[in-house]
């Protein structure tokens, strides 16, 4: 999608700091960090929402979580984390690809309380 900035992300032409990235999905940092590491994950194919998602899509993306939550907590050595997606407006997406955060949790250092 020509519009899209977590296209240009995936195509290069923005830069990000990459987490991680295989065939299906790439992972990097937000560009505003809730807690250090705060990470986004997006499929590589454009879907803007929960209910765009197709199984196959589903399952490579989910199936590559678990695998980049565990880089992160080995890069940042958080105490938790946090995973969350967000879909439409109302729920506060504001970017309409896909992708889910994953924030790392420090205790009550972290200010999220
Ligand atoms: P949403 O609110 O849609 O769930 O999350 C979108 C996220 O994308 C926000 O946390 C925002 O900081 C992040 N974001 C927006 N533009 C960019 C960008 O160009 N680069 C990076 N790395 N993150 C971005
Ligand atoms: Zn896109």
């Amino acid at each position: 999608m020509t519009d899209c900035i977590f296209c240009k992300i995936i195509n290069g032409e923005i830069p990000s700091a990459k987490v991680f990235e295989n065939e299906h999905v790439v992972a990097f940092l937000d560009i505003s960090q809730v807690t250090k590491g705060h990470t986004l994950v997006i499929p590589k194919v454009h879907k803007e929402n929960l209910y765009e998602m197709d199984a196959e899509t589903a399952r490579s993306y989910f199936e590559s979580v678990p695998e980049i939550a565990r880089a992160i907590k080995a890069e940042f050595d958080p105490i938790g984390m946090n995973l969350i997606n967000n879909n439409g407006e109302q729920a506060g997406q504001t970017v309409f690809h896909f992708h889910s955060h994953l924030i790392p949790r420090y205790g009550e250092g972290d200010g999220l309380g």
